[in-house]
């Protein structure tokens, strides 16, 4: 199944984590904060996204099944 997935800006610190789990669909930017390289991932892009939301400290990945 497709996921949309986002960052909510105003509640990313910065950490990396996302980045770190799942490189190929988040990226830290220049101004520290993540952003997402690909916005619609499936199969393990999709699971790497789940984790990398799972372990979050903020919950500011949100993911949504798309069809
Ligand atoms: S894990 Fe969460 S807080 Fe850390 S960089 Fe990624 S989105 Fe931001």
């Amino acid at each position: 199944m497709k996921a949309r997935v986002s960052v909510e800006k105003e509640t990313c610190i910065g950490c990396g984590t996302c980045s770190s789990l799942c490189p190929d669909v988040f990226e830290l930017s220049e101004d520290g904060q993540a952003v997402v390289k690909i916005e619609v991932v499936e199969g393990e892009l999709a699971d790497c996204a789940r984790e990398a939301k799972e372990s979050c400290p903020t919950g500011a990945i949100s993911i949504e099944e798309v069809s």
